[in-house]
């Protein structure tokens, strides 16, 4: 067989992007936001581009913004990254989750996913020829199943992905549990991958719980975030890596040769950006605004809200609506819900390797209020 891959498809944020716009449906489904970044960080990649930051940056990123990404991983979580060994620009979060698993993980190793989880992450673990081991998260509420994920830890193990604050479900991982994670990990050689993308969309005073405030965990993980997320720009693909100096060494061979460096001009004026504070400081804020105003909405359906402690996704659970959609599984009721009602969602069967069905959809409320009232206003008329 030609396919390394013969189980992948179109991710199902493609294949509903595309049914919304078809339809004409408000699209609520793929996570991003129908609304521009900060001017501010527009003019900066304007300036970027007129000073001339056109050429390859260094293989790592550019200094000033790997100096600032340490700057406010020190400040915020109090753990010190060498700019120069150890944090990487990368393009996307997306890339440095493939690229820290083909620099780290071996075939026949395994990794451990908590499921749900993000579709990237298996087929990165397939390419480098490793087993994914699903360990599920606990039904209903999603949190970390600390018994289920000892026991899925073998000598094999070479790697556990963690993603707080986790998309589909929109949990955020507590104090205590990284510390059960911390005393579970102690004992093992296992690497930690920190999937922090949404770390700065913590809601109700909660605080996010990066690796970076434990240095047990920080000295064997890999952290990683994304600007996509963090400054409304996820067309840029600019995000970064930050683990311990041996670690990083690694990350950066394979990062030579798979894409070698992150646009210039984004870098500059990134780092740039970074000089403020408030932009990443007051996104909670922002985004907890909205997601009030979109449960608020939400509480006139038919739909069961699900607790949302933080990213830009509101779960819901459709099996109190009438019969005749209650039992459709995730995928066509998502479907229908694009045809009929005019607003996309994602199944969230689709964070599960076996397409497992609990009749709840994701809805990304990182939209306009307009959009979002929109799109309440349609789901109140038929749900
Ligand atoms: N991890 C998670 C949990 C995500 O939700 C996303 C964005 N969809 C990514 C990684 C990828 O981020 P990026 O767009 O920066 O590649
Ligand atoms: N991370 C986004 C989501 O979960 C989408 C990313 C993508 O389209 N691959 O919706």
């Amino acid at each position: 067989p030609v396919s390394r891959l013969p189980a992948v498809g179109t991710t199902i944020f493609t294949v509903m992007s595309a049914l919304a716009q078809e339809t004409g449906a408000v699209n609520l489904g793929q996570g991003f936001p129908d609304f521009d970044g900060d001017p501010r960080l527009m003019q900066a990649v304007k300036d970027a581009l007129d000073a001339g930051h056109n050429q390859y940056p260094p293989m790592a990123g550019v200094a000033l913004l790997r100096e600032a990404i340490a700057a406010k991983i020190e400040t915020l979580y109090g753990q010190r990254y060498d700019a120069g060994s150890e944090i990487t620009v990368t393009a996307g979060a997306t890339q440095a989750i493939l690229t820290t698993v083909l620099a780290l993980v071996h075939p026949g190793d395994e990794v451990i996913v908590l499921e749900p989880c993000y579709d990237s992450y298996e087929p990165s673990i397939t390419l480098a020829g490793a087993r994914t081991v699903h360990v599920p998260l606990t039904p209903g509420t999603f949190r970390p199943d600390f018994e289920r994920l000892a026991a899925a830890i073998t000598p094999r193990t070479r790697a556990l992905i963690v993603n707080t604050p986790h998309n589909p479900s929109g949990t955020v991982w507590t104090e205590a549990e990284m510390r059960t994670l911390a005393e579970l990990l102690r004992p093992t050689p296992i690497i930690l991958i920190a999937d922090e993308v949404y770390e700065h969309m913590v809601y109700d005073g909660a605080a996010h719980q990066s690796v970076a405030r434990y240095p047990e965990l920080a000295a064997r993980s890999v952290l990683i975030s994304s600007f996509g997320k963090t400054y409304h720009v996820t067309g840029w693909k600019v995000a970064f890596a930050a683990a311990p100096a041996a670690l990083s060494a690694e990350f950066r061979k394979v990062h030579q040769f798979n894409v070698f460096t992150v646009n210039t001009p984004m870098q500059y004026a990134l780092a740039a950006y970074m000089a403020d504070a408030a932009p990443y400081l007051g996104l909670a804020a922002f985004y907890q605004r909205k997601r009030d105003l979109f449960r608020a909405g939400l509480t006139q359906t038919g739909l069961r809200l699900l607790p949302c402690e933080g990213t830009y996704f509101q779960c819901v659970d459709y099996s109190g609506l009438p019969a005749a959609v209650a039992t459709l599984p995730e995928a066509d009721f998502c479907r229908w819900l694009t045809r009929e009602v005019g607003v996309a969602a994602i199944p969230l069967s689709a964070f599960y390797r076996d397409g497992f069905n609990q009749q709840v959809a994701r809805l990304c409320f990182a939209k306009r209020d307009e959009t979002l009232q929109l799109a309440l206003g349609r789901l109140q008329q038929h749900l």
